[in-house]
């Protein structure tokens, strides 16, 4: 078995690096209803598709181009760099004026919402990738803009950024440091949610009274306040240094631009080793949230069998949500799938350390997600439905504020 280290401290990285430009852009399209059709023109922050949810933001082309296919996932963008759209008037409101404003501008809105606590998350997510260390170095005063306009919306009366001990750490004005054990999982948001209220939180429930910003999060709301344009990049650990990326570049792009050659038989990972997803292609660009690329070569992937679980209980030893993974994927692997949540599967974190210790090789992190979405749609969940033309236009008008 490969062996990773678990280690979250960052060390001191070099300065955020910006790529060249891709001649072809790929724009997720998961969650959005494009606005514009193949042959339009845009320009650079040219809005091109309403987020479907109220609380994702919406997205804009990154480079001047023209769109070349919209396919039910993906919007291609043949760029040729020709132009920006004007910047927009920073909104001067709070509240929900600003947060609408936020999201029409391209950022995702889901954690403003009115807390006593704003918790700002700065341990990685995982190992490798340290894509926070660089932001809270050299991009100091847009942070203290993206907190200070947070801060309108959210209304906290306490604040908290969370490090890894030993990771740069300086607090923002009437924050107070809470530093956790650098070690994975300890920066994913339940569990810092915890290191800081001592409640216990399902994932993708809001926590009681409290609210979790990631630093990369604070980046993204500071950068559109201070430049009024909209959301098209984001931030990535790739090789070791960290990137600004355009929304929509080709994972291949990428790869080749990090000198790093891809070969049958590997996978790359959009994210990282523990949770991160395969991309399904070289063509495949990169979303917001995406915060790594990682290339596992055969030998360091995780090879997934469908050996039986031998009931040896080492997943269960490792699991930081103390449940049962094991019991879980028997459930999804014969289809049982409301069994599973008897055995507690919404309070999984989806950390992957039970499928990184499974004795029988056996991918559990898949079969959990699997249950999960199989559990959602027996709840009736349906893709989201697109706003009506009337809500289209008011939305494709430009941000009100
Ligand atoms: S991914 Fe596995 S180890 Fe991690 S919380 Fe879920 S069940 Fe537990
Ligand atoms: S570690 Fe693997 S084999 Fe052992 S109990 Fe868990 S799922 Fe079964």
């Amino acid at each position: 078995m490969t062996t990773y280290n678990f280690s979250l401290q960052s060390g001191e990285t070099g300065p955020l690096m910006t790529g060249s430009r891709p001649e072809e852009l790929r724009i997720p399209l998961s969650g959005m209803t494009p606005i514009l059709s193949v042959g339009d023109q845009v320009l650079s922050g040219t809005k091109v598709a309403v987020a479907n949810s109220p609380d994702k933001g919406d997205m804009h082309a990154p480079l001047a181009g023209t769109i070349r296919a919209v396919e039910p996932y993906t919007m291609i963008i043949e760029a040729d760099g020709r132009g920006n759209a004007e910047p927009q008037t920073p909104c001067a409101e709070s509240g929900e004026p600003l947060r609408r404003w936020l999201k029409a501008m391209g950022v995702d809105v889901t954690a403003l919402y009115r807390a006593a606590t704003l918790i700002v998350n700065g341990v990685p997510p995982e190992p490798g990738i340290t894509v926070f260390e660089p932001l809270l170095r050299d991009y100091r005063k847009t942070l203290e803009l993206g907190l200070d306009t947070a801060q309108k919306i959210v209304e906290p009366t306490k604040m908290f950024l969370v490090a890894a001990k030993g990771n740069r750490a300086n607090a923002f004005a009437n924050c107070t440091v809470v530093h956790v054990p650098p070690v994975y999982p300890n920066g994913l948001d339940p569990l810092v949610i915890k290191a800081v209220t001592r409640d216990e939180v399902l994932p993708g429930l809001r926590p009681d009274n409290a609210t979790i910003l990631s630093v990369k999060d604070l980046y993204f709301i500071g950068r559109v306040m201070e430049t009024g344009r909209p959301l098209t990049e984001t931030v990535m650990t790739i090789g070791g240094q960290n990137h600004l990326v355009r929304i929509g570049t080709p994972v291949g792009f990428l790869a080749a631009e990090a000198g790093a050659t891809v070969q049958p038989g590997d996978r790359v990972i959009l994210g990282g080793p523990l949770r991160g997803m395969a991309a399904v292609n070289l063509e495949q660009g990169v979303d917001k949230e995406t915060t790594g690329l990682t290339i596992l070569r055969p030998e360091a992937s995780l090879q997934a069998t469908d050996n039986f679980c031998l009931g040896c209980g080492q997943c269960e030893r490792h699991c930081p949500a103390r449940i049962m993974p094991g019991m879980i994927s028997r459930c999804a692997e014969f289809k049982q799938f409301t069994r599973a949540e008897a055995y507690h599967i919404h309070s999984c974190i989806e950390c992957g350390l039970c499928g990184y210790w499974c004795t029988a090789g056996r991918p559990l992190l898949h079969y959990i997600r699997l249950a999960k979405y199989e559990l959602a749609l027996l709840a009736g969940a349906r893709p989201p439905a697109g706003p009506d033309a009337e809500e289209l236009e008011a939305q494709t008008g430009g941000p009100s504020c």
